[in-house]
């Protein structure tokens, strides 16, 4: 994962510039590209030097600037959805990054990294899926944008070419044996499915093959697995490519992420509702990430506000100037949402940014909290 990479990114004498801008829907001549950079570069050429930043800074933020504004042409030709830039001239760092799905467009300035919409391009999802085949069963892996085969099983009678075994028969004695065979066969998959779970996990598991075989093989599915199947599609065998799978796949992973988000709200919901472990709205979330208490923050879309940051104990605020923690200056922020993200991985907590509309949006961001607040501070 480029972010855990990214992240490790900070310098106190001079700024970064982040800047995040999506290709898909945009027409591809150079023009285009660089007028849009312009234009997202705009509010932090005039504003940038206003003061707040030394000489020294000032001029490696000019020096940033230009060098996005001149990477016009390599983004133009770069086939990725979206790209990522990280600079910053004064430390002599750069980084730029290729993300696999659309973010949005935004440019930042701040002492660290802005990656908010790098966690959301860069969600980290595993599915393995399962075409059940008589023959030749076979499991893949997709991971972000790689897809994979993790291995086959070919069934036993076609593995050592010998139907010996099959002669002594009567007509319906051959029939079942033939099932039997069968139900080795898929249970062999099934088994080479569960060994992919415990060695790499995976988030969701999808089963593919005639319709008759995955009913016959998710029956034979460990339950661990069984708890993570959350699709299924008919597949011709003798015509599939790895790459119709991969297709199919991905349509079906975007549905199940929905389906894993709302499931979220809801539990977060409910659990707000119930007087439970969990606060709703910013007000409280500030209170929860500054009491270190988030287990599981849920944040609606791309939800913004700016912001007040204590440079020196991470006290996060919607303002104020100087930290009534620990008496330090504050320094100000465009998005203290993706302070609140960084606070709470920094405390080993999980964060989901809900990528469709949900019955989030009106609170727009909410935590499931470790232990309960002190009562008048949520
Ligand atoms: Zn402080």
């Amino acid at each position: 994962m480029q972010v855990d990479r990214i992240r490790q990114f900070t310098n106190t004498t001079f700024p970064v510039l982040s800047v995040y801008v999506n290709r898909i829907g945009t027409p591809r001549d150079r023009t285009s590209m660089n007028a849009r950079l312009t234009e997202l570069l705009r509010p932090i050429r005039e504003s940038g030097d206003g003061g707040e930043l030394s000489h020294e800074a000032a001029m490696s933020l000019r020096s940033d600037l230009k060098t996005v504004q001149g990477l016009a042409d390599r983004i133009d030709a770069d086939p990725s959805p979206a790209v990522a830039i990280f600079t910053c001239h004064g430390a002599d760092w750069f980084e730029y990054v290729s993300l696999g799905r659309p973010v949005w467009d935004v440019a930042r300035v701040g002492v660290r990294p802005y990656l908010r919409p790098l966690r959301a391009a860069e969600a980290d999802l595993r599915s393995a899926v399962v075409v059940f085949e008589p023959r030749r069963s076979l499991v893949f892996v997709k991971h972000g944008d790689t897809f994979s085969e993790f291995g086959e099983v070919i069934e036993e009678a076609v593995r050592k070419s010998n139907y010996g075994g099959f002669s002594g028969y009567e007509e319906r004695g051959v029939r079942s044996h033939a099932d039997a065979v069968i139900q080795r066969h898929f249970k062999e998959t099934a088994d080479l499915v569960f060994r992919l779970y415990q060695q790499q996990g995976f988030d969701f598991l999808f089963l593919a093959g005639h319709q008759d075989a995955i009913e016959e093989g998710s029956k034979l599915l460990h339950p661990y697995v069984k708890a993570r199947v959350a699709g299924s599609f008919v597949i011709d065998t003798h015509t599939m490519t790895p790459a119709l799978i991969r297709e199919q796949v991905t349509g079906l992973e975007e549905t199940a992420v929905a389906a894993l988000e709302e499931d979220r709200v809801r539990e977060l919901l409910d659990t707000a509702g119930a007087g439970g472990q969990a606060v709703l709205g910013l007000a409280d979330v500030l209170a929860a990430v500054n009491a270190r208490a988030i287990d599981r923050l849920i944040v609606s879309g791309n939800f913004t506000k700016e912001g007040a940051v204590c440079g020196s104990c991470g006290w996060l605020a919607r303002n104020g100037s100087s930290c009534p923690v620990c008496g330090s200056g504050t320094r100000r922020t465009d998005d203290v949402v993706g302070e609140i993200i960084e606070a709470t991985i920094d405390e080993s907590g999980e964060v989901i940014q809900v990528s469709v509309a949900s019955a989030l949006d009106q609170k727009a961001i909410g935590a499931l909290l470790r232990f309960p607040l002190p009562d008048g501070i949520a």
